[in-house]
């Protein structure tokens, strides 16, 4: 039975493509980004997480076990048994089919609004079967459909997905392959590949760029982005996505290091001049995302 496992399902999102949404993360991803918003993503496991914050240290968890904020081999019965909430679990398996049933409940503010479903993660691609199900299924039920990706995985997979998808959210973050491995984990080879690719089959594509101060927020990498993008016939649109630090208190809460401490939002100022850049060259460029 084919099965998707989804971290959170977001409904009334206003960020993740046109109009009033609803959003549904998928688990996994096989990047690593230092300023990632939703770290509790990136393992493709269900997985328990024990919030420090909350946990009284009732006894039923050895100290060994309190030392970890993960807890691979997830129980359910850990969850019911811990008595402030501290056990949660990240990750449910859903087939879609209810899956779908359960985003058409806000069909009518799609309608009204112009907005629909987006599939995000974590990386769809991970689980492809799965997130091109769903996508076919609302697409079938006249909803518009937006896949949220950072293009790193096969090509038929995103080819299979982006069939069903009305719009295409694709992530770049660094133009140069050695920086783009130091700060994600990958090279960026696939990702540009595939969207040179994508661009010949899909006709609605929106370019997303993460602007992360000390990172990627350079000249030469910018310029390399907006030539890159120029280059790509038929991809007219780019979102410039300031830094901010909202993965920070999530980072803590699983006891993972944030690299980027310290980092403050790109000043409005600094936002301009890159917009200008991406302007400059023709495309039509937004500071924080198309409505
Ligand atoms: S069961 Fe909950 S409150 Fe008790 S030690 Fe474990 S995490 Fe802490
Ligand atoms: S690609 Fe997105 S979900 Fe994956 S680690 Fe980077 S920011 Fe997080």
């Amino acid at each position: 039975m084919l099965t998707g496992l989804v971290f959170n399902v977001q409904r009334f999102s206003t960020h993740d493509g046109p109009g009033v949404r609803t959003t549904v993360f998928m688990k996994g991803c096989p990047l690593c980004c230092a300023w990632c918003h939703n770290p509790e993503s990136q393992s493709a496991s269900p997985e328990l997480v024990r919030l420090r914050h909350l946990c009284m240290s009732c006894g039923r968890c050895t100290e060994d076990e309190l030392d970890s904020p993960v807890v691979i081999d997830r129980n359910e019965d850990d969850v019911e048994a811990c008595p402030t909430g501290a056990l949660q679990g990240v990750g449910e398996r859903i087939e879609p089919l209810a899956l779908v049933t359960s985003v058409l409940r806000d069909r009518i503010f799609f309608d009204e609004s112009g907005g629909g479903v987006t599939i995000s993660g974590g990386e769809p691609l991970v689980q492809a079967a799965f997130v091109t199900e769903v996508l076919r299924r609302l697409r079938a039920e006249g909803v518009h459909t937006a896949l949220d990706t950072c293009g790193f995985g096969r090509w038929p997979d995103l080819r299979g997905a982006a069939e069903h998808a009305s719009l295409v959210l694709y992530d770049l973050k660094l133009m140069d392959p050695a920086r783009h491995k130091a700060a994600t984990g990958v090279s960026n080879d696939v990702i540009l590949d595939n969207l040179r690719a994508l661009a010949g089959v899909h006709p609605a594509i929106w370019i997303r760029i993460p602007v992360i101060p000390g990172v990627n927020d350079d000249d030469a990498n910018i310029e390399a982005a907006a030539d890159f993008v120029r280059s790509v016939p038929g991809i007219r649109q780019v979102d410039l996505l300031p830094y901010h630090p909202t993965g920070e208190a999530k980072f803590a809460r699983l006891g993972l290091d944030y690299a980027l401490h310290g980092t403050t939002p790109p000043e409005q100022g600094r936002l301009d001049t890159l917009a200008a850049t991406f302007r400059d060259r023709g495309l039509l460029t937004t500071i924080g995302g198309h409505a």
